[in-house]
């Protein structure tokens, strides 16, 4: 079989409470444009959106949890690049990661209430937990990851400046989180133990300090007059005595995204998202350490999470990936988002009718999404009509042009650079 440039894929969606409700969910919609949900090509399922449902993810990558497979025959695309690695992942991709396998994973999410309260384990530790527990760990590797919102997007992340927090544990009813014999500036060792010392408050000791959250002045708040407002929404979706509101609320960034705006979350870092729709893409791994905003049954050890937690983003700032230019697109239609220390890149081309945007050839593989409207697509000699939601396979070295729809175009492509 000669090889093709790109291969458009099937991808699938999950469902988990947090997702958006039936047709309501921008992932399930998108996942009902995959060709060959009807259930009657070779090795075809049916996906048809319950409107009683809430869907969550749509995943786009070769991770085994979800794989997506080749529109054409129905074929899990791993099994394609195993046939020919170099010829599709390239020899660059092949060496700097020391597997064959796309080593990202993209998503579309569409977040109806809190995600968990979370962190993903660096390098070093997930071997570990893996090692030790591979049914939960299903893997080695760490899960930098970024989003990029489609819609108006809310989210918790990293730490709040350590002198905002300061002031905010002065307050009467969150004093008694404070470290013992701590007078002085809080440090980060310290907050270590405000977050655990939270997350192992027993229930009445949250729903009082809840109560008193709720009752706070905007005054009250060092300036974060959304505390009161957030706080019975998150205790709606998880219970007042979920520790999880506390730590979000008190400790961390409350970031609000409008569309095309960016947010970069390392390896150990705190994490929550709370609602609208995002481009996700993450290093190839699925290991998480869950300790609030779910079900206490979901919840992992306190003291593991609190031993991993990551300093390096104290303020909103420091949350925020910024969209940069992209030097490979040719007529500028095209950002680039690209986190530190990440195994892939993400762009973004927003084109308008008729406008056309040409991506000079990379080293390495990619996976688009037609997020918005149509295209004609060129990939180096294979043309095709992208329409919305269609994802792609994108061999190395393939130049890609497109020319927008009477509808214009949103196109992001995760790739490695
Ligand atoms: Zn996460």
């Amino acid at each position: 079989m000669a090889l093709e440039p790109i291969y458009q894929l099937r991808c699938s969606c999950n469902q988990y409470p947090w997702g958006k409700q039936g047709s309501n969910s921008l992932s399930a919609r998108l996942c009902a444009k995959q060709p060959g949900w009807d259930g009657k090509g070779p090795k075809d399922q049916e996906f048809k959106i319950k409107e009683d449902t809430s869907y969550a993810e749509m995943w786009m990558g070769t991770y085994p949890v979800l794989p997506v497979y080749l529109a054409a025959n129905g074929d899990d695309l791993q099994n394609l690049i195993d046939a020919h690695p170099k010829e599709l992942l390239g020899e660059n991709t092949i060496q700097k990661f020391g597997h064959s396998k796309i080593p990202f994973l993209p998503k579309v999410l569409s977040i109806a209430k809190a995600l968990p309260l979370q962190l993903h384990p660096n390098k070093g530790l997930a071997a570990k937990l893996h090692e030790k527990k591979p049914d939960q760990f299903t893997d080695p590797n760490h899960k930098p990851e970024i989003a990029i919102a489609l819609s108006d997007f809310e989210g918790f992340c990293g730490f709040k400046p350590l002198k905002h927090i300061d002031n905010l544990l002065k307050l009467e009813a969150l004093k008694k989180f404070l470290p013992k014999g701590s007078g002085a500036d809080l440090d980060d060792q310290q907050l270590t133990t405000v977050v655990r010392k939270m997350l192992e408050a027993d229930d009445q000791t949250v729903k009082e300090t809840y109560k008193a959250l709720t009752s706070l002045s905007p005054s009250d708040c060092d300036g974060d007059d959304y505390i009161p407002k957030l706080a019975p929404r998150l205790a709606e979706q998880y219970t007042e005595a979920d520790p999880g509101i506390l730590v979000a609320l008190v400790l961390m960034n409350y970031m609000k995204l409008k569309p095309g705006q960016g947010l970069y979350i390392p390896a150990d870092c705190m994490h929550a998202y709370l609602s609208g729709d995002i481009i996700e893409c993450m290093a190839r791994s699925d290991n998480v350490l869950n300790t609030g905003l779910c079900p206490k049954a979901e919840r992992d050890n306190v003291e593991l999470f609190c031993s991993c937690l990551t300093f390096t983003q104290h303020t909103p700032e420091d949350c925020l990936l910024p969209k940069k230019d992209y030097h490979k697109s040719k007529n500028g239609k095209t950002a680039l988002y690209a986190p530190p220390l990440s195994e892939f890149d993400v762009l973004e081309t927003n084109l308008s009718v008729g406008e056309k945007e040409i991506l000079s050839k990379v080293n390495g593989p990619g996976i688009l999404l037609a997020t918005k409207g149509s295209a004609r697509m060129r990939a180096n000699d294979k043309e095709v009509q992208l329409t919305e939601g269609a994802c792609y396979f994108v061999a190395q070295g393939t130049e890609l042009e497109f020319e927008a729809g009477n509808d214009g175009l949103q196109m992001h492509m995760s790739f490695v650079g």
